[in-house]
């Protein structure tokens, strides 16, 4: 038996995380995974009601007994500096060490794509966004604050152990899933300290990786070329901040926010799935919520399991109900949030 946190937090989270809860579910009948979900009501709400945003026992458990973590969103217009939402999130990246944060952009129907003109297979790569380190480290402060003098300084971290172990899991991850290439993007031409240890690193582990090509480019050079040469891209691995921005452009590139799925992961250690997007107050409450990146990172999840099949069978679900215009309404759908869920998880009974 394997134990999963279920976590849906705010907002839509709450709406998405039972759409993906029932591919879960699919999946543990269909393929006798044996999953044991437990639910918690971690987010604005509890944090409101007791001050409890993530308990001080939770990593220690989650370390102990939980296999995988499956998330919703985390933000609430009530709690206007989203502390809650901090120490959740970023304490589950840091306090489990989840130093990859991986995003696929993989375009699943060519109809999708703001890019005139691209096929399913031009827009197929994965981004490997260090998730521990820079100016997310919260290292910094603030001087003579509230006055004409004012300084604010935020630290970029960059530590050798960090970026070399991301740096290796891409290139891991481009062996064992017979990727041809990892491009890194840094700003090692202004970051001459942060982004020269990267470029180090990166040329030191690439040498250890002669089956894959290791290129490199400067990262504003790739936001041009993500939407003018997006073909050119297999495996991609950056720092925290530039990774945050290029996935969220990423996710446009393959028919927006409500499709991006992604994976926080310590490899062999209890890891945590969650969609790219947020709690989205604008449009929680109304039904209307794409859940297909929830699903998507239900996906990612069994495959982290090792359900391989199953993981595989949920994303060409999503594809076929994408194709058929089984979607929600910012994709030109009818469906609302739990139809879409319903429709997805119809077209996986049948398989
Ligand atoms: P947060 O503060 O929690 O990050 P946010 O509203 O600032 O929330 P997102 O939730 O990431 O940011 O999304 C931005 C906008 O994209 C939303 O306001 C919403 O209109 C749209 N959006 C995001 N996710 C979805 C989804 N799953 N389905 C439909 N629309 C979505």
């Amino acid at each position: 038996m394997r134990r999963i946190a279920i976590i849906p937090g705010d907002g839509i989270g709450k709406e998405v995380v039972p759409e993906a809860v029932k591919v879960l579910e699919w999946a543990n009948r269909r393929f006798g995974l044996q999953l044991r979900l437990d639910y918690f009501d971690w987010g604005a709400d509890r944090y409101l009601r007791d001050q409890v945003s993530l308990p001080a026992d939770a990593l220690e458990m989650f370390r102990r007994e939980y296999s995988a973590i499956l998330a919703g969103a985390f933000g609430d217009p009530r709690i206007t500096d989203n502390r809650h939402a901090g120490d959740i999130l970023l304490g589950l990246r840091t306090g489990l060490d989840l130093y990859i944060n991986l995003r696929p952009v993989k375009l699943l129907d060519e109809r999708r794509s703001p890019l005139k003109g691209r096929s399913a297979r031009e827009i197929d790569f994965v981004v490997f966004r260090e998730n521990t380190e820079g100016p997310y480290a919260r290292i910094g402060g603030q001087f003579k604050r509230g006055t004409g003098d004012e300084v604010a300084i935020q630290e970029d971290i960059n530590t050798r152990r960090g970026v070399e172990r991301i740096v290796v899991a891409a290139f891991e991850y481009a062996r064992a899933h017979g990727r041809k290439c990892v491009t890194m993007a840094d700003k090692s031409n202004v970051l001459t300290y942060g982004h020269e240890l990267w470029q180090r690193a990166f040329r030191e582990v690439a040498t250890r990786y002669p089956d894959v090509e290791a290129r490199h480019q400067y990262i504003d050079a790739m936001a041009m070329f993500f939407v003018t040469d997006p073909g050119r891209y297999d495996v991609i691995v950056t720092n925290n901040l530039f990774g945050d921005i290029l996935t969220d452009l990423g996710a446009g590139l393959v028919g927006g926010l409500g499709l991006a799925a992604s994976a926080n992961i310590h490899p062999g250690s209890v890891s945590l799935f969650e969609p790219v997007h947020g709690s989205a107050p604008d449009i929680a409450g109304k039904g209307t919520a794409n859940p297909m990146g929830a699903i998507l990172s239900a996906s990612m999840m069994l495959e982290f399991l090792d359900a391989l099949t199953a993981a595989a069978e949920v994303e060409q679900a999503v594809a076929e109900c994408l194709k058929a215009d089984e979607t929600t309404v910012e994709l030109g759908g009818r469906l609302g949030t739990s139809g879409c869920g319903d429709a997805i998880v119809r077209r996986l009974a049948v398989r």
